[in-house]
């Protein structure tokens, strides 16, 4: 299959958008860019349409997809029985990289939600995706656009390395402003749980949700038979192929550990860069957990290209966006956690 590239310049935008939302209506796919990651849309409505985004990404049929909306007449289209709490979590946070769980009307096709009776939502905040569901007229069901199991990806060029020649079409449109997925919460139990953590933190959705909670698999391994509320967080995810370890420790004790590494790659922090003489990536400033989030993927795709045949990852502080971060990286190590 041969992948379209649109482009999103002032001269090609109303025509890649128009060509995007008529692949999508017909049943293809299209990778497009949000402000979280690139997400691999399709209708959600189409059973068709979405068995090509599981195959394309080789992504095991278990796993449910994030159904994207541009409004809230769209919401109440896919979902139903939603509190008060959660209308005030749209106002708040919609558009914007928080997902929410419902119980499903029955509007999607049923391999969206993997057999579960429940559908995520998410209004991403970006231009481009809101007007290509608008004019597709459709909710979308779209996860991130990379070979399911590596690293998500922030910029086109990454979903073009992982999908070109599996999906009809890619928009190109710069990097994605956040760098990893949504926020996650489910409104199908009591107190509603955070199932993944993102760029909406616990503390702001405790300001609406005073007694929410942050599912135990956000930061632990889940036992091989263990039900997990969502499906996404049991496999081994967002993992380079270089063997990845994430190290716990002040600055100083981890420039002395990876100094001692052979064949190794460090992934540090901005501010501690100057005392590690190992090869390194620097993937943000300790000091903003946002710039680290931002970098995270692209980072772990470079870890790749390094050559090294191990990777020693430092660990982010679990505060605010951090806690994302680290989440993303104790799975991208296999859960193998070095404490200095
Ligand atoms: P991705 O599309 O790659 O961002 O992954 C979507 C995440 O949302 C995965 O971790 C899924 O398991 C999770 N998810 C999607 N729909 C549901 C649902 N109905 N119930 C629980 N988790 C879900
Ligand atoms: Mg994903």
């Amino acid at each position: 299959m041969i992948t379209e590239k649109l482009k999103t310049d002032r001269e090609n935008y109303a025509g890649t958008v128009a060509r995007a939302a008529e692949i999508l209506k017909n049943g293809g796919t299209a990778a497009i860019p949000t402000e979280t990651v690139y997400g691999l849309a399709a209708s959600a409505c189409d059973a068709e349409a979405v068995k090509k985004i599981f195959a394309a990404k080789g992504r095991p049929q278990d796993n449910p997809l994030i159904v994207h909306i541009s409004n809230m007449e769209m919401l109440k289209r896919v979902a139903c029985d939603i509190p008060e709490s959660a209308i005030r979590c749209a106002e708040k946070f919609w558009p914007g990289p928080l997902t929410m769980i419902f119980k499903r009307t029955g509007y999607t096709a049923d391999s969206v939600s993997a057999g579960l009776d429940t559908v995520a939502v998410r209004m991403p905040n970006h231009k481009t995706a809101l007007d290509i569901i608008e004019k597709a007229d459709l909710p979308l069901a779209a996860p991130s656009a990379n070979t399911s199991g590596s690293p998500s990806p922030t910029t086109a060029l990454h979903v073009q390395a992982d999908l070109d020649g599996k999906i009809d079409a890619i928009v190109y449109d710069g990097e994605c402003a956040v760098g990893v997925e949504s926020t996650v919460i489910s409104f199908c139990c009591e107190p509603p749980r955070i199932l993944r953590p993102g760029a909406v933190t616990p503390e702001q959705l405790r300001e609406i949700i005073p007694d929410v909670t942050v599912d135990k698999a956000v930061l632990s391994k889940p036992r091989d038979d263990e039900r997990v509320a969502s499906p996404g967080m049991k496999y081994k995810h967002y993992a380079p192929k270089t063997d990845c370890f994430l190290v716990e420790g002040e600055s100083d004790a981890f420039a002395e550990f990876v100094n001692g590494q052979k064949n190794a790659v460090a992934v540090c922090f901005f501010e501690e860069s100057d005392g590690i003489k190992i090869h390194k990536l620097i993937y943000g400033k300790k000091s903003d957990e946002s710039t680290l989030a931002h970098e995270l993927f692209a980072v772990l795709r470079k870890v790749d290209r390094s050559g090294a045949d191990k990777a020693y990852i430092h660990a982010p502080s679990k505060k605010g966006v951090g806690l994302a971060v680290y989440n993303r990286l104790i799975r991208a190590a296999g859960f193998k956690v070095i404490k200095l």
